[in-house]
This record gives C-alpha cells, sequence and structure tokens, in this order.
C-alpha cells in the first residue's frame, strides 16, 4: 500500500489505554519512546479511529498548497500581533513587581495566552506553516548560523518539506 499519511500521536493526550496497539497491523504503535514507529507505519489510520482520547493524528506526507492570502490581511495581523507583544512585556513587568501569588498566578497565565495568540496569529500570516515558504527561508537561515549542533536536522527537513504555496 502507497503511503500518503503517517500517524502522530501527542504524547501528552494518550492516557496509555492501548486500544491503538491492539488495531495497528503493523505494531507501529507500540515503541520505548512512546511515539509511533515512522518506518513501520503504513498510515491506514486505524490508531486515529481507535484512540478514546484523540491523541493520534494523521499528517499528510505532502503539505496541502498553502492558503493565499491578501497582503493587507497579513499587514493586520501582524499589527495585532506586534499590539500582543507589547502587552506580554507590560504583563512581565507587572510580574516581576507583584507580591501577590494569586495575581502572579494570573499574569503567568495572560502571559502564555498571549503566546499562544501571537503562534496563531504567525500560523494564520503563512508563517510557521512547514510547506510555506518563509519557514525554508528561515530553515536556510539557520542552517548558515548553525554551530554544527543541529545542521543534520535542518538539512533533513529541508529535504522532507517541500514547499508547496
Ligand atoms: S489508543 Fe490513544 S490513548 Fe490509548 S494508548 Fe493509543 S494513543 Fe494512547
Ligand atoms: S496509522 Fe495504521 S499502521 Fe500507522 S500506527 Fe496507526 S494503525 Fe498502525
Amino acid at each position: 500500500m502507497e503511503r500518503n499519511q503517517h500517524a502522530y500521536r501527542n504524547i501528552d493526550l494518550c492516557t496509555k489505554d492501548c486500544l491503538c496497539l491492539f488495531v495497528c497491523p503493523v505494531g507501529a504503535s507500540d515503541t520505548e519512546n512512546g511515539q509511533i514507529d515512522f518506518e513501520k507505519c503504513i498510515g491506514c489510520g486505524a490508531c486515529s479511529k481507535a484512540c478514546p482520547s484523540h491523541a493520534i493524528t494523521m499528517v499528510p506526507n505532502k503539505m496541502p498548497p498553502q492558503q493565499k492570502k491578501d497582503q493587507a490581511i497579513i499587514n493586520e495581523l501582524f499589527k495585532i500581533s506586534d499590539n500582543k507583544i507589547e502587552e506580554i512585556k507590560i504583563l512581565k513587568h507587572l510580574l516581576n513587581n507583584s507580591n501577590d501569588d494569586n495575581e502572579k498566578r494570573l499574569l503567568k497565565a495572560l502571559i502564555h495566552s498571549n503566546k499562544v495568540i501571537i503562534e496563531d496569529l504567525m500560523r494564520e500570516s503563512g508563517y510557521m506553516l512547514p510547506q510555506s515558504r518563509n519557514t525554508n527561508k528561515l530553515l536556510k537561515k539557520l542552517l548558515n548560523i548553525d554551530n554544527g549542533t543541529n545542521k543534520e536536522i535542518i538539512q533533513k527537513l529541508l529535504k522532507v518539506l517541500e514547499v508547496n504555496d
């Protein structure tokens, strides 16, 4: 069978009830490190359907084309993102000057939620998508500044992440 997708397990969601282990026809979901064995996985999707915790996602091997976005929309998304960065700076300042534990917890939660919003905005702007030209450019830049530690991984990513926009 030609594989056009493979299974990916979110370990944080996995409740280890092992249904995926019973349905997998090739034993790819039973691994020492908790991840799916990509070499063995044939992409049938049985584990994803069986998992009661929605911990397994089927990921396409070839990413679909990036959604086209008007430059005016991207500019607005960047503006919102810049505002969120400013908010984080203010929240961090308040956090550093707070002596109240409950207030600190709230401020930390707000910082985290702002970071998540920025991540979503960047994704919506076409950044952080594995198949985007922006990601490709970033990886090439990283390759040039890397001191050798991650060179092999970056080269592998550049090879498998086909630009599709
Ligand atoms: S079926 Fe889902 S929750 Fe159960 S072990 Fe597999 S991935 Fe984890
Ligand atoms: S997609 Fe199919 S082959 Fe791959 S891990 Fe899940 S059940 Fe096994």
